[in-house]
């Protein structure tokens, strides 16, 4: 589970975008952290960057399914 410490750094959001999921090597448009639905590891993802592909599978537990966590946002200037 992701931790935090200082709450003013962070807010919820109810956008959409939370409740995509995207299959490994899939590009998504927000960096961030994302978790597997199935085993629940989280990754660090940068912009342009593509889910695992090789390097998180678990044939036992099921297909691989991530979803958004905690998404990165540039500040205004
Ligand atoms: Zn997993």
């Amino acid at each position: 589970m992701a931790k935090y410490k200082y709450q003013e750094h962070l807010v919820s959001s109810n956008v959409p975008a939370f409740d995509k999921e995207w299959q490994p090597g899939q590009i998504p448009p927000n960096s961030g952290i994302y978790r597997c639905k199935t085993c629940g590891d989280e990754i660090a993802l940068g912009k342009g960057q593509a889910l695992p592909r090789d390097h998180h599978q678990h044939p036992v537990l099921g297909p691989v399914a991530w979803v958004m966590l905690v998404f990165a946002q540039e500040h205004p200037k």
